[in-house]
């Protein structure tokens, strides 16, 4: 892009310059069409003149004053009617007889002009044309001198001197600077009064003095103004200027010359480049706009196509993401549903055979429970054959007996025998109501109940039992306190705790029984505790089962705890036996019940 630009930047510098070499062409004809006029207006006078036998009687005998007088007013005369500044008339000498300003302040009559070239020239048969700074006028002047003669003897010359300055006054344009040299590159006119007697090029010794020598310039210093080539181009040469400047204050000027070899001349003009740099610069800055403006919308229009592309590429990627992870997900969904239903079997088989296990434990404990019930059965036999047996025995015994006393007539005794014989059938009536309990299914109605008034009652009906050991009994139940039990059995449970605690402590000094209870989490704890012996530790595991007793026979089945664990258990509690430092203490563990308070009636 640089590169095109630059390309650009160079065509449109050269197409530039060469429209102002164009123009400068144009303007060269013009300005040197107007000094040929400026010329050749002037340039047959001299010849004209010198054939005008009045100069050539002159020439040959001057007169007097009044002749040179009438010469004076003849060649002012034709000064005036052919618009020069000067016309006079020299001898063979260079000596000037006759001048149209023969009135001025300082007149060329009698003074010799033979150093000048145009007079050598005009001496020498031809015409003399000469650029010079006047001597005594220090005027810029263009002399025309042409011999005047008589047959071919040459009397003297005939010089035109023009003003010049003609040739700039209406030529100073914008931009433009016309300037005339002669051979040796001295500007003696120009457009630009301060480069009048400077030079183009230095001079070298010699020519300097060569011209200093003439006295052509008077004492002008010739300066050059310093001109450096810097490009030669057929149409002329891009040139910098030291001491010259534009109207835009540039140094850089096209030089184009010409020359008028008729008047010994060389014609230039000076183009100001800066209107084409200028140019340039526009040009090249539009198109280096244009061209961003272009990059920057093809740049746009590649971003938004990428993006679009990125964007179908992603969406693409996307596409096939998601159809990875849908197969993935199908192919996971479809293992893991494999497994699931491997799983599942597995567990449907595992289920079928924990039933199996289930129904085949179930069957064993059924099975258990019923060696358990036989042995049980037969335990209990065992004991009620005991129990019954020994009362059985008695009283057969004591029936003969009464039947031998009777016999004898031994009334009294008979009484006694039969009162042992009632004595021990209520005995066996107990036996057998306490066997009816384990006939018993459930453990009746629950109910909720609050505490202290089933312990109340079963103290109450203890009364008589705790009569008889001497027993001290204390109650000690928050009112506050209910549980969820069958009354009736709760207070037979009771009531055979109070009993045993009642035995344990008959006989002994300190007989106190004491029932508190507690809440503890979901559960009521009744504890029965006495200020018996206690229970050895090797009992301890022993004393719930049916028919395990310490005491003597008649006194104890075995059976109380029994039964009491088993109601407990039954209402959903339970009772142990724990270890106690005053005596025996019994735990009831009871589910905790919730009792609104009774309302006062
Ligand atoms: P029984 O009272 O007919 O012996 P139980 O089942 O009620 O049957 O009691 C079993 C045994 O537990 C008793 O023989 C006794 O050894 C022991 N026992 C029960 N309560 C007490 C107690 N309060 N103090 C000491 N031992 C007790």
């Amino acid at each position: 892009m640089g590169a095109g630009l630059w390309a650009l930047a160079t065509w449109s510098y050269r197409d530039g310059i060469e429209r102002l070499a164009d123009q400068g062409r144009t303007d060269l004809d013009l300005y040197m069409a107007h000094l040929q006029g400026l010329l050749e207006k002037y340039e047959p006078l001299p010849e004209l003149l010198a054939t005008n036998p009045r100069l050539i009687e002159f020439l040959r005998a001057p007169g007097g004053r009044e002749s040179i007088e009438a010469l004076n007013r003849y060649l002012e005369t034709i000064n005036r009617i052919s618009d020069a500044t000067d016309t006079y008339l020299m001898d063979a000498e260079g000596l000037t007889l006759a001048a149209s300003n023969w009135k001025a302040e300082r007149p060329f009559v009698g003074r010799n002009f033979s150093f000048r070239p145009y007079f050598r020239d005009a001496m020498g048969g031809r015409l003399g044309r000469y650029f010079a700074l006047g001597t005594t006028s220090k005027q810029r002047g263009y002399y025309f001198a042409y011999p005047v003669r008589e047959k071919a003897e040459i009397l003297g010359a005939v010089v035109v001197k023009i003003d010049i300055s003609e040739a700039e006054r209406r030529w100073a344009k914008a931009g433009r600077i016309f300037m005339v040299t002669d051979l040796d590159g001295v500007i003696f006119v120009s457009t630009r009064p301060e480069q009048r007697f400077h030079t183009l090029f230095p001079l070298d010794d010699a020519t300097y003095r060569r011209i200093a020598s003439s006295n052509r310039y008077m004492d002008a210093k010739l300066e050059p103004l310093g001109i450096e080539i810097l490009e030669k181009r057929p149409e002329g040469a891009l040139v910098h200027m030291q001491q010259v400047t534009g109207p835009r204050g540039h140094r850089r000027f096209l030089l184009q010359s010409r020359p008028m070899p008729d008047a010994g001349w060389q014609v230039h003009e000076l183009s100001d480049t800066s209107e084409v740099i200028r140019d340039t610069l526009k040009l090249t800055t539009l198109a280096a706009a244009l061209v961003a403006t272009a990059v920057l919308i093809a740049a746009l229009l590649l971003q938004h196509q990428r993006g679009r592309r990125v964007h179908a590429a992603l969406t693409e990627e996307a596409r096939a993401t998601l159809e990875r992870i849908n197969l993935e997900l199908e192919e996971r969904v479809s293992t893991r549903t494999a497994e699931l239903t491997r799983t599942n079997r597995r567990l449907l088989a595992e289920i079928d055979e924990r039933l199996r296990a289930e129904q085949a434990l179930r069957e064993a404990q059924q099975a258990l429970i019923q060696s358990a019930k036989l042995a049980t059965l037969g335990q209990m036999s065992a004991g009620i054959n005991h129990e019954l047996n020994q009362p059985l025995a008695a009283i057969r015994t004591y029936a003969d007996n009464g039947q031998l006393l009777l016999a004898k007539g031994r009334t009294q005794e008979v009484e006694l025998n039969l009162e042992q014989i009632l004595a021990l059938t209520e005995r066996m009536a107990k036996i057998g109501s306490q066997l009816k309990l384990f006939a018993r299914k459930t453990s009746g109605e629950l109910a909720a109940l609050p505490l202290g008034p089933v312990v109340e009652g079963a103290a109450r009906i203890a009364a008589p039992i705790l009569a008889r050991c001497h027993g001290e009994l204390a109650l000690e139940v928050p009112a506050e306190l209910a549980v969820r039990a069958n009354d009736v059995l709760l207070q037979q449970v009771l009531v055979n705790l109070l009993g045993n605690a009642c035995q344990a402590i008959d006989g002994r000094p300190e007989r106190r029984i004491r029932i508190g209870a507690r809440r503890t989490g979901s559960l009521v704890v009744t504890r029965v505790e006495d200020t018996g012996p206690g229970i050895p530790e090797s009992d301890l595991a022993l004393i719930f089962e049916p028919f395990f007793t310490t005491k003597a026979a008649g006194e104890g089945l075995g059976l109380g705890l029994a039964i009491s664990s088993h109601i407990a258990t039954e209402m959903g509690g339970s009772l142990t036996a724990v270890p106690c430092e005053t005596g025996a203490c019994f735990e009831l563990r009871l589910p905790a019940a919730l009792i609104q308070p009774a309302h006062p009636t």
